[in-house]
């Protein structure tokens, strides 16, 4: 027998009607590439997401299924492209703009995209590349008449003309709840790029999983900052979920330096935001360097993409008072896995106790399965100790790579393998350990390169850490730790290690420290170690020789 309930499609427009309906006047305040304020309401934006519907369908001859990407910083002209797009039952390729040119010819291409909607920053970047993208039709710079540049773009549309010529009580067509509606490109470490394609319904489906109450926890009280970039996987669900709930959106715009960050924390009352780690150093040094700043809205803050350093957690929760969430996720999960809230039943813990478990990369929510296995694919014991492969399943998890690539990811049973390596406590949190390929292999035991670095971090004077496995003839391989240092700090190799004693195990003690002016990030602002592993292939480690 059936369930006799209504068949009502879970689709993202359905977002947007509620918050339209029901928080119509909450605002929506975005940092324009203009460089001003720009201020509007839910029910504003979806007027004007459905007149580019509208405009889109007739002037670019938009049909269901059709691919448009974006390369945009978060703001209101964004959000509509995507609730506009969407509701056609065409699909939003987000561009990273960090991407070299080879790598996003080939996701433009891949990703078959027929139209490029771009803010102003990035006409240069489309126009280099224009002329290897077949498949585009044309441009819509993301921009009004008055700001259009001279530009060799072809078929280049100006988006407010375009906005202006539709209709804004157009009607959402309605389709299958399993339509694709979104696409982001993984930044992957080997190999080309990998298309995540996202459906309407896993979409809304994360977005409610992850305001919950034990997740992001949201309200139409907060005011929310995604300062995350909608290019970068799926925007951690919030360009979603904020709306969902009926909160105040902030959007940060191109500007996501400490100070602009904290100007708009600061007049805009933000609640609470999300971004990963480096981001967030910016703002603490920027605090730093201004000790009359206090950030007395802010109530939360999400740290995930990765691992959040504890001396971080420590300045946020201590000096400012505000609660961070550690959250660990991937493109490939729209994006968030898992959250370091606190659980009922663990009021037990002390200060101390409740500290480490809050530092690992928390537990599941609803609609993800979680577990560890070792290589043969069995399953591991969650005591917190031993780490595996860590493999997930659920409704908002990619089943496959677009066109099939990255197959073997995927097992028979559904089970995506992360690629990452992670420990499962008694409590049910879950810890990184490191992405399968960066752990250290010394002696036949592994070393976790990000709790190197995470120690490293807490060395007064220390920026930033990287820790990558170095040739050795005994052992394989051995930690080399390299630091970038805090502007004006003397540090010193022997003060590091110094550092670090008693805080990691004896065996994992760096074999030596490097000191560089800058580590290099990937795309998504993750230290890219195979571009370090690159840099330092010449490199003899002193034990070594
Ligand atoms: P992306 O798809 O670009 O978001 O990258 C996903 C990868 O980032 C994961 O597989 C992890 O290796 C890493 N990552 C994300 N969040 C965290 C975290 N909180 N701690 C450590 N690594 C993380």
């Amino acid at each position: 027998m059936l369930g006799l309930m209504q068949d009502w499609p879970l689709l993202v427009h359905t977002i947007l009607d509620h918050a339209s309906q029901w928080h119509g006047t909450r605002e929506i305040v975005s940092r324009r590439v203009e460089g001003d304020i720009a201020r509007m309401t839910y029910r504003d934006l979806d007027h004007r997401a459905r007149a580019l519907a509208s405009a889109a369908q007739g002037r670019l001859g938009l049909k269901l299924g059709d691919v448009v990407c974006t390369m945009s910083w978060n703001g209101y002209r964004h959000m509509e492209t995507w609730y506009g797009i969407m509701g056609l039952g065409c699909i939003v390729h987000t561009l990273n703009p960090r991407l070299f040119a080879d790598q996003l010819v080939y996701v433009i291409n891949h990703g078959e995209g027929k139209w490029v909607f771009l803010d102003l920053t990035f006409v240069p970047v489309l126009e280099a590349v224009q002329d290897k993208l077949p498949k585009v039709k044309g441009f819509v710079v993301m921009i009004d008449g008055e700001h259009m540049p001279q530009t060799s773009l072809k078929n280049v549309v100006t988006y407010e003309e375009l906005i202006g010529q539709g209709d804004t009580a157009f009607a959402w067509p309605g389709f299958d709840e399993n339509t694709a509606c979104g696409m982001c490109y993984t930044s992957g470490t080997t190999g080309n790029p990998k298309g995540v394609v996202y459906s309407h319904r896993s979409n809304v489906l994360h977005a409610l999983v992850s305001s919950g109450g034990d997740a992001l926890c949201m309200a139409s009280k907060d005011v929310w900052m995604p300062v995350v970039p909608m290019f970068h996987a799926n925007a951690w669900s919030l360009a979603f979920s904020v709306p969902l709930s009926g909160a105040k959106m902030v959007m940060p715009g191109p500007r996501m330096d400490g100070e602009a960050i904290y100007e708009l924390l600061d007049t805009e009352k933000v609640t609470a935001t999300a971004a990963v780690p480096t981001v967030w150093l910016m703002l603490l040094q920027y605090l730093e360097q201004n000790p009359d700043l206090k950030l007395p809205h802010l109530e939360k803050v999400v740290i995930g993409g990765s691992a959040c350093p504890e001396a971080m957690m420590k300045a946020f929760e201590d000096k400012y008072d505000t609660r961070v969430i550690h959250a660990w996720g991937m493109t490939e999960m729209s994006p968030l896995g898992s959250l370091g809230t606190r659980k009922g039943g663990l009021e037990h813990l002390s200060d101390d106790e409740w500290w480490k478990v809050k530092l690992k990369q928390g537990r599941p929510a609803y609609s993800v399965e979680m577990k560890i296995t070792d290589d043969e694919g069995k399953d591991l014991p969650h005591d917190g100790k031993v780490f595996g492969r860590l493999k997930v399943r659920g409704p908002a998890i990619a089943k496959s790579y677009a066109k099939g690539d990255g197959a073997d990811a995927f097992d028979a049973e559904g089970w995506f393998d992360t690629g990452d390596v992670a420990t499962l406590d008694e409590y049910g949190y879950m810890q990184i350990t490191d992405r399968s390929k960066d752990v250290i292999k010394s002696g036949g035991e592994w070393i976790s390169s990000i709790d190197l670095e995470n120690a490293a971090v807490g060395c007064p004077g220390v920026a930033e850490a990287a820790a990558i496995g170095m040739p050795h003839p005994k052992w394989d391989e051995r930690p080399l730790l390299v630091i970038v240092k805090k502007k004006g700090a003397e540090v010193t190799k022997d003060a590091v290690l110094q550092h670090l004693e008693g805080k990691i195990a004896k065996w994992w003690m760096p074999d030596d420290v490097a000191f560089v002016d800058e580590i290099p990030h990937t795309a998504t602002g993750k230290i890219s170690k195979l571009t370090l592993r690159e840099q330092f292939k010449d490199y003899v480690l002193p034990t070594a020789q």
